[in-house]
């Protein structure tokens, strides 16, 4: 049998995860979220209290570390982090973590480990690029910084936590620099990637979007 994968990558906040999500579920494929990981390596990492400059110990940890992605679930040494993985301190630190080039290395393996024997819609930075660069289809999704800090800031602000724009919009555009900066596979559209702005844009039709082109692609027609 011959498994696809559906690319999609693009830069923080720009809706790829909501609109990856809502596709996989309507063309039965599994969702899964590779950033999820470099994540969860990097909380084990704060959490075994690693200096962030010490990149020997850190590879260390990524080529030991058990990391799984099950039912949009991420677990880390067979626990379940989903909420973790999410605080402040990762924010800030993931993309350090993510630089390092034998780091990445580890994690791919893992992430093409996880997709084995399914139909997948993958998430992230490189995934079309070099996680699976013979994906069926690949999508760039971005929109503009301003939007995307808006958007984060409401998603914060849905948790019932205070978010300030400025502060919001700094980390992402740190973390866009970083992540685009990065000598190893750094975030950049793919040749072949279809780029879909999604600033003037609502969720649901950047959902529509993605299926009109997995459709056209001749991608899981029956169950478009
Ligand atoms: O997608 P998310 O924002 O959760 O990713 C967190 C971080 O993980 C990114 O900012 C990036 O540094 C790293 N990442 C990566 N490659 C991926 C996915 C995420 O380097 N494929």
């Amino acid at each position: 049998m011959d498994y696809k994968v559906v690319a999609i990558d693009g830069p923080a906040g720009a809706g790829k995860s909501t609109i990856a999500k809502m596709v996989a579920e309507k063309i039965h494929y599994t969702y899964i979220d590779s950033g999820a990981m470099y994540r969860a390596l990097t909380l084990k990492v704060l959490e075994s209290k690693i200096n962030l400059e010490d990149t020997d110990a850190i590879i260390e940890v990524s080529k030991k570390v058990d990391i799984d992605f099950k039912d949009r679930s991420i677990y880390l040494d067979k626990e379940l982090v989903d909420k973790q993985i999410r605080e402040e301190r990762i924010n800030k630190n993931v993309s350090t973590v993510a630089a390092i080039p034998e780091v990445r290395k580890n994690i791919v393996g893992i992430q093409r480990r996880i997709a084995i024997g399914k139909n997948v819609v993958m998430d992230g930075r490189d995934v079309g690029t070099v996680i699976f660069p013979n994906a069926f289809i690949k999508f760039f999704i971005t929109a503009s910084l301003v939007e995307r800090s808006r958007r984060r800031c409401l998603e914060i602000q849905g948790t019932g936590k205070h978010a300030d724009f400025e502060d919001v919009k700094n980390q992402i555009e740190n973390r866009d620099y970083i992540d685009s900066h990065r000598e190893d596979s750094p975030l950049i559209q793919a040749d072949d990637a279809i780029l879909i702005d999604t600033s003037g844009q609502s969720i649901e039709e950047g959902v529509q979007e993605v299926i009109k082109y997995i459709s056209l692609h001749g991608g899981n027609r029956n169950a478009l």
